[in-house]
């Protein structure tokens, strides 16, 4: 059965979605079967995976709201190697209509409990907030990544997230746990950028992967041509580090089962 993964932030443009493309990607390399989940209404994480968000009939917002299954929505990202389950400016309505509907922080884990057997990992890309479909994903992960810049405001947002976290695993889903903060756009250049590093290895010890994700503008370009970047430059030092990272992973989850 598929381990779930939230990457999350509610930091805006910390690269969430860049992480969960690649790790994507990076997964399905080493024969993992993988599904990725948009949860933005950007929908950035589907069209990085080459799935055009304007021509799609369904979405995650009718999985959300009971009226699609993920099995007739779900999509194949031919670059990437993995499954969609793809999202467009739409889901923006549902943060509003969900909070009408019963069991509303439980609609995800619901929908995904049908493709469970499908998959090795499912990994959920949350939009940039606390919000209700953010509670979703927390509701039905097993652990949540996070992503973050080592830069001096990085830290504020992180003890709200780690609250949020908290109180999810306390009310609502007792199996969720923090896998670990990931850094990522690091340039080792920086003093700052080492300060923070070696801040965030102090307070957080193991929960720190020991994967950094460089600043690489191979990253950055590859979503334009609708590829993860592990696949449009497998070579670069961006893609690199996160096939490390997928590695990681894979071990890490070992090491949890034991
Ligand atoms: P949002 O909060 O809007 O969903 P996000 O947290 O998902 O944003 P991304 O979209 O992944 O963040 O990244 C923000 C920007 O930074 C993008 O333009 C992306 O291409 C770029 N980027 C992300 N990671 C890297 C990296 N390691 N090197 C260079 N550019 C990067
Ligand atoms: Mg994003």
């Amino acid at each position: 059965m598929a381990k779930i993964f939230c990457i999350a932030n509610q930091k805006g443009g910390v690269g969430k979605t860049t992480t969960t493309v690649n790790l994507a990607a990076g997964l399905a390399k080493l024969k993992q079967r993988v599904l990725l989940v948009d949860l933005d209404p950007q929908g950035n994480a589907t069209m990085g995976s080459g799935v055009d968000k304007a021509k799609l009939k369904t979405t995650i917002y009718q999985v959300l709201l009971g009226m699609a299954d993920v099995r007739s929505v779900r999509q194949v990202s031919t670059t990437g190697n993995y499954d969609v389950l793809p999202a467009n400016r739409e889901l923006a309505g549902a943060e509003v209509e969900l909070v009408e509907m019963d069991d509303r922080e439980n609609r995800l884990r619901l929908a995904l409990a049908d493709v469970r057997d499908d998959y090795d990992f499912i990994l959920i890309d949350c939009p940039p907030a606390l919000s209700m479909l953010t509670l979703n994903g927390l509701c039905c992960a097993h652990g949540v990544i996070i992503p973050m810049q080592c830069e001096y405001y990085a830290l504020e947002g992180l003890s709200d997230l780690a609250n949020t976290i908290k109180k999810v695993h306390l009310n609502l889903n007792p199996e969720l746990e923090i896998v670990g903060l990931l850094r990522v756009m690091f340039d080792p250049r920086m003093t700052l950028s080492q300060q923070v590093s070696a801040q965030l290895e102090q307070h957080f010890g193991d929960k720190v992967f020991k994967t950094m994700i460089p600043r690489n503008v191979r990253l950055a370009e590859a979503p334009s041509y609708g590829m993860p970047g592990v696949v449009f430059d497998p070579s670069s030092k961006g893609a690199q580090a996160y096939i490390a990272f997928g590695a990681e992973m894979v071990e890490r989850i070992k090491q949890l089962e034991k």
